[in-house]
C-alpha cells in the first residue's frame, strides 16, 4: 500500500502522542485509540501543549495547530480503525498484550492494511508470525520525543515484504524523518550499540578510572555526543539499561553483553536515575 493518508495509532502514552503529532502536522489523518478515555484525553492535551510550544518557537502557525488537531480523532474503540491504511501499535511494552492487540487488529482490518509496531525489544519476526499478515507486518521504531527526533528505525522481520518496507519508508520520509532499514535482531541497531556503551561506562566508573563528571565530559567532548553515557543512563533509567543488557546476554549468549556489576548493584539499591531522585547523579 503506497501513499498512506490515514493512520491508526494504538496507545496514547509517551510515544502514542508524539507519533500522532508528527503525522498530523504532515497532513496525515490519525485515529488514536487507547483503552481509557482519560488516556485519550491526556494524549490529545499533550499534543495540543506540544503544538503550542512550536507556535511559541515560531515553527507553527495558530492555523497549523488547528489543522493538525482537526486531523486527529481520539477514540476508545478499535472499530474506529476501520478504513485506515496503516496501524502503528504503540501500546505498553508487554508481549502478551501486543499479541492480543495484533489478534484484535487481524479480525478488524482489511487484508491489505499494514501493521507496524513501535516495540523497543520484542522480536518483529515473532510478532509477525502471530498475525495473519506476516508480510504486511514491520517494526517502526520512533525515538522519544518523536516530534524532535529525526530517526525512525524500520525493522524488517524475516517475512516482511519489499512493498511493506517501501510504503513505511515513504511514510517516514513524509513525516520529515530519516529512516534507516534494519534486519530484526535484539536492540535493532541504535540500542544494540548505545546500551553496551552505557554498560561499559559503568565498568569504567567501577574501576575508578575517572569521576562520573569526567567520564561524561570525555564522551561528550571527545565523541561529540550531546550527553554523557552516565547522565544518559540516569535519564533512561538504570533498571531499563540493565533489563536491556539482560536481554542481550540471554539472546546472544555472549559474555561481551555481561551487565556491569555496579549497574546491577545500583538497581538493587533502587538508584534508578532521575525517576527515583538518585542514580549516578543526585536530582
Ligand atoms: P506508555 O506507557 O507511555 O503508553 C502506553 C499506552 O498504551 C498507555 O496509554 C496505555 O493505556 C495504552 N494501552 C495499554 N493497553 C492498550 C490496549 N489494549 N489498547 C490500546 N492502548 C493500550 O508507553 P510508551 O513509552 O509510549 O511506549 C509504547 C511503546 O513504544 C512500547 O512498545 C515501547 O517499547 C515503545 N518505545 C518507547 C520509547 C520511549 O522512550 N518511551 C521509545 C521507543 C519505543
Amino acid at each position: 500500500m503506497s501513499n498512506i493518508q490515514t493512520v491508526g495509532i494504538i496507545g496514547s502514552g509517551t510515544m502514542g502522542n508524539g507519533i500522532p503529532q508528527a503525522c498530523a502536522v504532515s497532513g496525515i489523518r490519525v485515529v488514536l485509540v487507547d483503552i481509557a478515555q482519560a488516556a485519550v484525553d491526556k494524549g490529545l492535551a499533550t499534543i495540543a501543549g506540544s503544538l503550542d510550544r512550536l507556535i511559541k518557537k515560531e515553527k507553527l502557525s495558530t492555523e497549523g495547530k488547528a489543522a493538525a488537531l482537526a486531523l486527529i480523532q481520539g477514540s476508545t474503540s478499535y472499530e474506529d480503525l476501520q478504513g485506515v491504511q496503516l496501524v502503528i501499535e504503540a501500546a505498553t511494552e508487554n508481549e502478551a498484550l501486543k499479541l492480543k492487540i495484533l489478534q484484535q487488529l487481524d479480525g478488524l482490518l482489511a487484508p491489505e492494511v499494514i501493521v507496524a509496531t513501535n516495540t523497543s525489544s520484542i522480536s518483529i519476526t515473532k510478532l509477525a508470525a502471530a498475525t495473519q499478515r506476516p508480510d504486511r507486518f514491520i517494526g517502526m521504531h520512533f525515538f522519544n520525543p518523536v516530534p524532535l527526533m529525526a530517526l525512525v528505525e524500520i525493522i524488517r522481520g524475516l517475512q516482511t515484504s519489499d512493498a511493506t518496507h517501501d510504503a513505511v519508508k515513504a511514510l517516514s520520509e513524509r513525516l520529515g524523518k530519516t529512516p534507516i532499514t534494519v534486519k530484526n535482531a535484539p536492540g535493532f541497531v541504535v540500542n544494540r550499540i548505545l546500551v553496551p556503551m552505557i554498560n561499559e561506562a559503568f565498568f569504567v566508573l567501577a574501576e575508578g578510572l575517572a569521576t562520573p563528571q569526567d567520564i561524561d565530559a570525555g564522551m561528550k567532548l571527545g565523541t561529540n555526543q550531546p550527553i554523557g553515557p552516565l547522565a544518559l543512563a540516569d535519564m533512561i533509567g538504570l533498571d531499563v539499561c540493565l533489563a536491556v543488557m539482560n536481554v542481550y546476554m540471554a539472546e546472544f549468549n555472549d559474555s561481551k553483553y555481561r551487565p556491569a556489576p555496579l549497574l546491577k548493584e545500583m538497581v538493587a539499591a533502587g538508584w534508578l536515575g532521575r525517576k527515583s531522585g538518585r542514580g549516578v547523579y543526585t536530582y
